[in-house]
């Protein structure tokens, strides 16, 4: 084993991904970065028919947007070429054959029909289905021969007795009665090679050291080793990482209703830092207190030995608070930046509005700062913004805390005969701000007889930003008229 660690995802490209996998790559990456070693990208495409390159496009692309940057891996390459599984086919035949020889492994001409059979017939005597062996007795000059002849064939491993235990880095000491492992299949017909057995190949050709990876892969971690033992190789050392699980305290699944895909959370506008963070959360703890930390700290920090061994349950409630403490800390360039797409596609501006309006809309996100978790909350709250007057949408509770003040109308009219002026003569928002305070006083009312009705008009909304920076973003006819709307809303 060399010094430094190299440490692998090995992800399949069947499809988006999937959260499980993006806390598995920050795990693997934060552990290269932490102890100098390399991160390595290796594209499991075994499975033919399901993976296709888009979606190890979108894999790359995904990972990258996430930050977890590999070291090695089939678009930067790397020296243990090629990183796609499917590339390196003839390595894993010369070992299967290799295996042949040994007679670690035989080849089995059973017929599907036969193993359904045999499987429904252990399953009916309540028995684990596993394979009965008839195979491995042929004699190995025979089998070569029906091989040669063009009969159909898979490879099976020759599973010994005993046990097959190992130190897991975050489990301790665990171990199997190698009788519960079947001989499985490394090689299927027609040549193309298992997961189970491109996954030893590879990991031994590309210097592996460590094997983070999820809780689910710990039944195939025997069939892995007794593999590295009958190719005389050293294993990598394994860490299993919990299970996500969902509010139902079962594996995190989009069966039961879950967004378990990278992406979904990308498209509904959590910010990154707080996703890297959460997902960190699911499993590892920087210090048991501290639930909010930054990349550079779980990389200082990372040490599989803080990893837990129960399943990790993804609170979603959690998840949204996080998103709004890290988009609180954003800049408004940051935030609008963030916030622009969202705006666009409800269609309250266009991208060369958002653009042209430079500092406006700036100003307007950082208004919205404290009362957003996620970008794509904003449109909902701005989109009054840009209404007409007559089609401004009132909370029930805007209404309601208007209607709570009598003379709300008459105190609205009043304001409205002292604001007008000011507006038509671009007073600057301080100073207007500023002389409403002063009109309450002199009015002898409260704060709140003037600004909920006032809220409510303008706003439609019972909370928001400072109403006087809402008349600067909106303009004063605007603001005239919008009241004006909002009197004869509240009139009855
Ligand atoms: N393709 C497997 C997965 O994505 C790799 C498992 C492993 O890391 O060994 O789950």
């Amino acid at each position: 084993m060399t010094d430094t660690p190299r440490v692998r995802i090995a992800p399949s490209p069947t499809g988006n991904i999937h959260l499980g996998l993006a806390r598995t790559s920050l795990f693997n990456w934060a552990f290269a970065k932490r102890h100098g070693g390399a991160f390595v990208l290796r594209i499991e495409d075994t499975d033919k028919e399901r993976s296709t390159m888009e979606s190890e496009r979108q894999i790359l692309e995904g990972l990258a947007w996430l930050g977890v940057q590999w070291d090695e891996g089939p678009d930067v390459g790397g020296p243990y070429e090629p990183y796609r599984q499917s590339e390196r086919v003839e390595r894993h035949m010369a070992t299967a054959d290799r295996l042949l020889e040994s007679g670690r492994a035989y080849r089995c001409f059973c017929s599907k029909e036969r193993l359904d059979a045999l499987r429904a017939e252990q399953e009916s005597r309540k028995e684990t289905p596993r394979y009965d062996r008839k195979c491995l007795g042929l004699d190995p000059a025979e089998s070569a021969k029906r091989a040669a002849d063009g009969e159909p064939f898979t490879v099976r491993f020759q599973v010994p007795e005993g046990r097959t235990a190992f130190t897991d880095l975050v489990r301790g000491e665990v171990s199997f009665d190698n009788a519960e492992v079947d001989d499985w299949v490394m090689v299927r017909q027609g040549g193309n090679p298992t997961y189970n057995f491109v996954v030893v190949c590879d990991d031994a050709d590309m210097k592996i050291t460590h094997v983070l990876r999820g809780e689910e892969h710990l039944t195939n971690t025997p069939k892995q080793l007794l593999l590295y033992r009958a190719l005389d190789l050293d294993p990598p050392a394994f860490a299993h990482l919990p299970l996500m699980l969902g509010a139902n305290r079962k594996k995190l699944s989009k069966r039961d209703g879950a967004d378990v895909a990278l992406e979904d959370y990308r498209k509904k506008g959590f910010p990154k830092a707080a996703i890297i963070n959460f997902l960190c959360l699911q499993g590892w703890a920087l210090d048991g207190e501290t639930e909010v930390f930054s990349v550079e700290q779980l990389v200082e920090n990372f040490d599989l030995s803080d990893v837990s061994k129960g399943g990790a349950v993804f609170d979603m409630e959690k998840f949204h608070w996080m998103a709004g403490e890290y988009l609180r800390k954003e800049s408004p360039e940051t935030l609008a930046k963030h916030c622009a797409p969202y705006v666009v596609e409800a269609g309250l501006m266009t991208e060369d509005e958002i653009a042209d309006s430079g500092e406006w809309f700036r100003a307007v996100v950082a208004g919205f700062q404290d009362r957003i978790r996620l970008y794509s909350e904003l449109p909902a709250w701005i989109a009054n913004l840009f209404a007409d007057d007559e089609r401004v949408e009132y909370e029930a509770a805007a209404e309601k805390n208007a209607r709570k003040h009598e003379g709300r109308v008459e105190t609205l009219k009043s304001f409205l005969a002292w604001l007008t002026p000011k507006l038509t003569s671009d007073t600057p928002v301080d100073e207007l701000r500023d002389g409403a305070k002063e009109w309450v006083k002199g009015a002898g009312l409260k704060f709140p007889q003037l600004f909920q009705p006032l809220r409510c008009a303008l706003t439609g909304q019972a909370g928001g930003p400072d109403l006087f920076d809402v008349m600067d973003w909106i303009g004063g006819e605007r603001s005239l008229s919008r009241i004006q709307a909002g009197i004869r809303r509240l009139a009855d």
